[in-house]
C-alpha cells in the first residue's frame, strides 16, 4: 500500500470544526474534480516526471506538482516519530477518497491520533470508522462528478463555501431531505468578502448552523 504525497507539515487547522487545533497536514496528490476556483491545482495529476524521493515532500509545499509515493509503514513511522507534537492528522489533497485510506487511518488511530479527512464528497469514503469526515461538496464542477449521498451520510461535517445565495440553493438541493442530526453544517464565506460574510452569518442565524472562518487565511499561515 502506497500514497502519493504532495506535502506533509505541521500547523494550526484553519477553518471547520477543528479550527484552532495543531494539526499534521497530509496532503495527496491526484484530483479529477476541476472547480475552477480550486488553490490547489498543483494536486490535480500525477505526472511521472514530477514525482520526487519521499523525503522531498517533508514541510509544506511551494504550490509546486510535485509528488512522493509513501509507503503505508513509512509514513506510519514518519507521523508518529519524534517530527511531530501535534496528534490529529488532517488527510486532505487534492481528493484523499481516491485512496483508500482505511489502513492509515487505523494505523494512526491505534497510535493515539485523531484522523480527520476533508474530501469533494465526489468518492467513497473509506476510512476508520472513527475518522471525522469533513464533506465540502463541490457541485456541477468541470469533472462531471456527482456528490454521493453515501458521502453525504457518512459526513461529520458538510462545510460549504459560500459568495451568494446561489451557493446556498444548490446546498438545499443537494442535501434535501438527508437527516442533519449530529452532523455540523458549516457556511463557509469564500475569500473574506464582506457580502458572502454577511450572507453567511444571516443564514447560519436562521438555521442554526456554523459559520466557518478561513482563519489561516486571516492569520496568513499554510
Ligand atoms: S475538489 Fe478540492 S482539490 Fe479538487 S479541484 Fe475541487 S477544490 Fe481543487
Amino acid at each position: 500500500m502506497h500514497y502519493p504525497v504532495n506535502e506533509l507539515f505541521e500547523t494550526i487547522q484553519g477553518e471547520g470544526h477543528f479550527t484552532g487545533v495543531p494539526a499534521v497536514f497530509l496532503r495527496l496528490q491526484g484530483c479529477p474534480v476541476g472547480c475552477p476556483w480550486c488553490d490547489t491545482r498543483h494536486t490535480w495529476t500525477q505526472e511521472a516526471q514530477d514525482r520526487v524521493a519521499p523525503d522531498a515532500v517533508i514541510g509544506a509545499g511551494d504550490g509546486q506538482p510535485r509528488w512522493a509515493e509513501w509507503p503505508l509503514e513509512a509514513l506510519v513511522a514518519h507521523l508518529t516519530g519524534p517530527s511531530y507534537r501535534a496528534r490529529h492528522l488532517v488527510i486532505t489533497g487534492g481528493e484523499p477518497c481516491l485512496q483508500d485510506l482505511r489502513p492509515l487511518t487505523e494505523r494512526m488511530e491505534a497510535a493515539g491520533w485523531r484522523c480527520q479527512i476533508e474530501t469533494s464528497g465526489c468518492f467513497e469514503v473509506r476510512t476508520s470508522a472513527d475518522t471525522w469526515v469533513t464533506v465540502s461538496p463541490k457541485i456541477g464542477m468541470k469533472g462531471g462528478y456527482q456528490v454521493l449521498r453515501s458521502a453525504l451520510e457518512r459526513a461529520n461535517e458538510i462545510k460549504h463555501p459560500v459568495a451568494m445565495q446561489k451557493h446556498i440553493d444548490e446546498l438545499d438541493a443537494l442535501l434535501g431531505d438527508l437527516p442533519l442530526a449530529g452532523k455540523v453544517v458549516a457556511l463557509q464565506p469564500i475569500s473574506q468578502q464582506h457580502r458572502a460574510n454577511d450572507l453567511c452569518v444571516k443564514v447560519c442565524i436562521e438555521r442554526n448552523w456554523r459559520l466557518s472562518v478561513q482563519t489561516h487565511k486571516y492569520l496568513n499561515i499554510d
